[in-house]
């Protein structure tokens, strides 16, 4: 006899979880909290992408947008200047990303103020990777902050922003076990983190168990699932190998033979993602948080999967 799914199927329904979901309509709940990931842009015809982007999502009305941080500074200035363009000309709240790695407290702290002074009031606090050395032996400056802990102490102590901070349901490459990352979560909250992001994943099994753990371990702050929609299952494999993520078998087969047919690709991303996004919110999950890495169609799918979330549009 087979094992019992883990899956709260209706016996006998053949139907997944957006049908599922569908069918109990009456019970269906919006995501509580969507965001979505953003890179500050390089060129002027990468801004017009990333503006395309944001006018896209625009409309789904998000909790926050985060704009990320190069390691060690290296977009200090096109960050701030998205993060400050998002609020000044959208009605959306952006969040700014800030590494430590690579600068004295000193130079982090004066970016925290820059960013409070332009009106800025979500960071989401990370400690970031030396150039090269993604996943290998870290070594803190003498004179900066040592981790992602310590920064999010050093931002609580200059003004009172929202933090965000990062989580790794499959393990931190660097880290010795879950427990130890969860450990790590808990110093975080201590030291003034109102909100964890995780890195993408594609076992929603292993995300299930970890978040189970996280929660008997006494956190409560919320914990956005990072999803990613994939359309390029190459670039997904360059991304995720230094980063430490296991990427499933059917994923890659799902992709084989697609590279020479990009709408193809799309179709098979959106289903999959969709696919996530619902059985996370079957199993209760309520806040989705896309990375869009400033491509239009991430950018798309990430609206269309809102969408079948339960998010509609809100009136201009
Ligand atoms: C949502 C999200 C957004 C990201 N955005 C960016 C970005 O904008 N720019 C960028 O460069 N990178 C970004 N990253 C990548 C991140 O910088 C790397 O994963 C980096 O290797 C670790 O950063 P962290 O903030 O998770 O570090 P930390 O939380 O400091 O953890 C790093 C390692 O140190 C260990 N550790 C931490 N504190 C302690 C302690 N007190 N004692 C012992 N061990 C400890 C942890 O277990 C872990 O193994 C992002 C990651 C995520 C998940």
């Amino acid at each position: 006899m087979n094992a019992p799914s883990p899956i709260t199927a209706p016996l006998g329904s053949a139907l997944g979880p957006i049908a599922r979901a569908g069918q109990r309509h009456a019970l269906r709940r919006a995501p509580q909290s969507l965001s979505f990931e953003f890179g500050p842009p390089k060129t002027p015809e990468l801004e017009e992408t990333l503006w395309t982007c944001i006018r896209r999502l625009e409309p789904l009305n998000p909790d926050f947008v985060s704009v990320t941080y190069g390691a060690g500074g290296s977009t200090r200035g096109r960050t701030h200047r998205t993060v400050k363009r998002i609020l000044e000309e959208t009605s959306l709240k952006p969040a700014a990303h800030l590494t430590c790695v690579g600068a004295s407290r000193e130079e982090v702290d004066e970016v925290i103020r820059g960013y409070w002074n332009a009106g800025i009031r979500h960071i989401v606090a990370l400690r970031g990777d030396a150039p090269g050395s993604l996943g290998g032996a870290y070594q803190p400056r003498a004179d900066g902050y040592a981790n992602a802990t310590e920064l999010t102490a050093g931002i609580a102590a200059i003004a009172p922003f929202e933090i965000s901070v990062s989580l790794y349901p499959q393990k931190h490459p660097e880290s010795p076990s879950i427990d130890h990352d969860i450990d790590v979560l808990k110093a975080k909250v201590d030291a003034g983190a109102t909100r964890a992001i995780t890195q993408f994943f594609f076992d929603i099994d292993a995300f299930l168990r970890f978040h189970e753990q996280v929660r008997k371990a006494g956190v409560t702050i919320p914990i956005l699932p990072g999803i990613m929609p994939v359309t390029n299952f190459n670039g997904l494999q360059k991304m995720a190998g230094p980063c430490g993520i296991p990427l499933p078998d059917w994923l890659g087969e799902l992709f084989e033979g697609l590279d020479n047919d990009p709408d193809t690709r799309r179709l098979v991303a959106g289903s999959v993602a969709a696919e996530m996004c619902a059985r996370l919110q079957e199993e209760g999950l309520s806040d989705f948080h896309f990375y869009i890495l400033n491509r239009i169609d991430g950018a798309d799918l990430a609206y269309a999967i809102s969408r079948v979330l339960g998010v509609r549009e809100t009136a201009a």
